[in-house]
């Protein structure tokens, strides 16, 4: 067997293994699993590229190679070890900037490879030519877009920047003559390939993911995050053109519809429109987050007083949110729950789909804290059943649960479904003070007459709870 038919097997059981991966990544009993198929196939697709590229780099070009890989691995596995949960959306949003930068580097380097093999034309054949520089052009444009919407989506998650959206006027106009310029400039490029014209693409790109990513409002950022996700495949896909390399353009374009449908997912779930999304909060004409309406006084409760609630309910609901994570209140809340199904009290979990700074956060949260996963509920399975039930304690979570979301036509999160708490006999709210959520919206229900605020950190107040009972 030659080097190059067993480097074709190896991407092909790569291959097959990030499907499984995938597969595995959709429900949490298999995530584990789904993991460890992703990283045998990455393991085994960096073994064959480096066995391939034995055969035709030099010396030099080898240990490169491997001091670029080995550096490479140092620092994923110094993030990964140090990353908190609460910072993984920017994490994994710098990553994707990364994939960005790469892929317009290797547009950049397809270009001028084959501009200082004029002569010789051993690059590319002059009848493949043309392909050759659509590849690049549309690689430069897809990964710049990415590079630069994805350090945006970073700041903005990690609270570097505000997540309020960028307003430009004609923003919309500004989005389109962008799309517009690139077409112009890519068929000047592949009838003449210059240096000019392609600096001009990796330009209005730049500015345009900087710009799709700027005019997103905060509420909107989920769908961004695997809006980008589903970019930064395409953008490897492209490079896998470049390159010539088949399991590139595969994993590209399972990362890329993955993403696609994720974002797809989400923009259902949050009842916005997948177009108006991907094109930079299309349609969104600026509602303001600032919001200095009076919704009078709000109520506070003690822990022991949350016991006392919770002694005589029959029915418990938990809204888990951000604030969860950020307290690392799972482990606590696990307990609580055990507690009282130990009394006989009905407990059960309602999960928003954009709860937390991931898709899934709260789910993986709460699996790992060992919650039975037959009372964790998805919001549709549990939205009907809140009129019902005795309490309910959100925990950390404010924009999920804010009503302003049905009731304000004007707010930011207007249209975007809701967990209907407020619709329980009593609601406690566990957050650390009266500010806002991740949308900057100030939240009615803190004001609402069955409302009660628990304040401090969420996992103190929980442990305090448990002591009371
Ligand atoms: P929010 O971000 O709306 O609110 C979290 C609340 O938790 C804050 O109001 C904060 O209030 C409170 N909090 C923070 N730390 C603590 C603590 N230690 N103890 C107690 N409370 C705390 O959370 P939600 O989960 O309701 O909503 C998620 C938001 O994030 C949505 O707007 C969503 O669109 C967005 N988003 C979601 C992503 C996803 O994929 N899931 C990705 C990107 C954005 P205080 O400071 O007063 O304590």
């Amino acid at each position: 067997m030659t080097a190059t038919t067993a480097a074709s097997a190896a991407y092909i059981v790569a291959a097959l293994l990030f499907i499984l991966s995938l597969a595995g990544l959709s429900k949490h009993e298999t995530a584990k699993a789904g993991n460890a198929y992703g990283m045998a196939g990455m393991a085994i697709a960096l073994a064959a590229t480096i066995g391939l590229a034995t055969r035709s780099a030099s010396g030099v070009g080898i240990g490169l190679l491997v001091v670029a890989m080995v550096i490479g691995a140092a620092i994923g596995l110094w993030r990964a070890a140090r990353v908190e949960m609460t910072g993984m959306p920017e994490l994994i949003a710098i990553l994707h900037s990364f994939v960005g930068l790469a892929a317009v580097l290797v547009g950049w380097n397809g270009y001028l490879s084959v501009e200082a093999d004029v002569e010789e034309q051993t690059e590319v054949a002059p009848n493949l030519l043309g392909i050759h520089s659509a590849e690049v052009v549309i690689g430069v444009f897809i990964g710049a877009v990415t590079f630069t919407g994805s350090i945006v989506a970073f700041l903005k998650l990690s609270g570097r920047i505000k997540s309020n959206p960028l307003m430009l006027p004609a923003h919309n106009a500004l989005n389109l003559g962008a799309l517009v310029a690139f077409a112009v400039l890519t068929v000047v490029f592949v009838v003449e390939p210059n240096l000019l014209v392609l600096s001009a693409v990796t330009l209005v790109a730049l500015a345009l993911g900087w710009h799709l990513v700027a005019s997103i409002g905060g509420g909107d950022m989920p769908v961004v995050v695997s809006m980008l996700n589903s970019y930064s495949g395409w953008a490897a896909a492209a490079s896998g053109f470049l390159l010539g390399n088949d399991l590139l353009i595969v994993t590209g374009a399972l990362v890329g519809s993955s993403g696609a449908y994720l974002s797809y997912i989400m923009c259902k779930a949050m009842n916005r429109s997948f177009l108006s999304v991907i094109a930079g909060g299309f349609g969104n004409e600026g509602s303001v987050s600032a919001d200095d309406r009076d919704y009078g006084e709000h109520t506070e409760i003690t822990a022991e007083d949350t016991a006392d609630l919770l002694r005589e309910a029959s029915s418990v609901i938990i809204t888990p949110g951000y604030g969860m994570a950020v307290a690392q209140a799972q482990g606590a809340v696990a307990e609580l729950t055990r507690k009282l199904r130990a009394k006989d009290i009905d407990v059960r979990f309602g999960i928003h789909p954009v709860a937390g700074r991931l898709p899934g956060h709260m789910n993986v949260l709460l699996a790992e804290a060992k919650v039975p996963y037959d009372v964790v509920l998805e919001m549709d399975e549990i939205n009907d059943d809140f009129a019902a039930t005795d309490v309910v304690l959100v925990i950390g979570a404010n924009d999920t649960v804010n009503p302003a979301a049905t009731d304000d036509p004007g707010s930011p999160i207007a249209g975007m479904p809701v967990l209907t708490v407020w619709e329980a006999k009593n609601v406690v709210v566990f957050k650390r003070s009266m500010s806002t959520g991740y949308a900057g919206v100030q939240n009615p229900l803190f004001f609402r007459e069955n409302s009660r605020m628990l304040f401090g950190d969420a996992r103190e107040r929980v442990e305090d709870i448990l002591k009371a009972l």
